[in-house]
């Protein structure tokens, strides 16, 4: 019997939280902590592929670059990106693996560095607007906004950060190869940190300097491999209305035409909640049953239907 398939994504925070400092110790701690999430969607008879963010890890990697800049050239940020997919698809595998073990499944785990195209015209190029990296004082700041080009913003009161270009995710060059994976029954790892950006500009992939939303990645890779369900992990159990104020309400399931009405509310901010309910109505647009949005700790209930929000059409 063919199986159904399952997107996951999850976000940086839930590998590198930030009351961590990101030891590989917490980090290999936090990994084993998602894999038994993961292996829930595994045990519920789901093919199950995992999309992870990156923000905290990138964030670290691009202090480690700026320090020792005048010893070591600091790398393009799409290099750095390929580099979490490396180090957290690594903590994830290992993790998985052992969790697959101790339970006697025997899928194999794989992590595929994954490459996405965006268009060079998105209008996203134009007004960057994702902080990555460190903070810096504002001379640093102009400096390397001079002598690099960057776009750097005052950040809440906390320093100056450079913004970055978040483009649409449009394709998944390696698309195939994770659905030969998915139908030899492993367990794959793709699209982390939204995937390496890359344009396509005379028949060549060029890397280019922004990060993909790892929320609307995985809604493209949901809808590339014909997932059945689409799992988003999060910080909060359950997507809310007035989320924040005395009248919040819980949401248990809405549909498209509600989430929609929601976000023209203002009800989910961009950055944080927006590009998850976008990711979602997208998916179901495109033919996919339900979304789920919950965190880690409450899956197990909610893929019975007792927690979460979902998503339908
Ligand atoms: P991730 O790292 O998983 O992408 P984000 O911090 O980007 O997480 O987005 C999830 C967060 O959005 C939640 O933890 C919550 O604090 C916040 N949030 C904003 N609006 C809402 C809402 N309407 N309902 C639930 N959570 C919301
Ligand atoms: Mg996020």
């Amino acid at each position: 019997m063919e199986n159904r398939i399952a997107v996951v994504a999850f976000g940086g925070n839930a590998l590198h939280p930030e009351h961590q400092v990101g030891t590989a110790e917490e980090q290999e701690k936090n990994a084993v902590e998602a894999s038994a999430a993961i292996s829930e969607i595994v045990h519920n008879g789901y093919e199950v592929v995992v999309v992870h963010g990156n923000g905290p890890q990138v964030g670290s990697l691009l202090i480690q670059m700026e320090k020792a800049a005048d010893e070591v050239p600091v790398l393009p940020l799409y290099a750095c990106v390929a580099g979490t997919q490396g180090t957290i698809g690594y903590m994830l595998t290992n993790a998985l693996r052992q969790e697959c073990g101790r339970l006697g499944l025997s899928q194999e785990v794989v992590t595929v560095l994954t490459t996405v195209v965006v268009d060079p015209d998105d209008a996203a190029f134009n007004t960057p607007t994702k902080p990555i990296g460190p903070f810096f004082t504002k001379e640093y700041a102009e400096r390397m906004a001079v002598e690099k080009g960057w776009i750097v913003v005052e950040d809440s009161g906390r320093g100056y950060r450079r913004v970055v270009p978040s483009p649409e995710p449009i394709g998944i060059l390696e698309k195939s190869s994770i659905q030969q994976m998915i139908e030899h029954h492993n367990i794959v790892i793709a699209c982390g940190g939204g995937g390496i950006p890359v344009i396509i500009q005379d028949g060549e992939f060029k890397g280019v300097e922004a990060v993909i939303d790892k929320d609307l990645a995985s809604s493209l890779l949901a809808r590339e491999i014909g997932a059945h369900l689409f799992i988003i992990l999060t910080g909060v159990p359950q997507v809310a209305i007035n989320y924040g104020q005395p009248d919040r309400q819980w949401l248990e399931t809405i549909t498209v035409a509600e989430a929609k009405k929601y976000t023209a509310e203002g009800q989910f901010p961009p950055g944080s909640m927006g590009p998850k309910i976008a990711a979602a109505i997208k998916f179901i647009e495109a033919g996919g049953q339900e979304v789920l949005i919950t965190s880690a700790s409450e899956l197990d209930r909610a893929l019975k239907h007792q927690g979460g929000t979902y998503i339908v059409p």
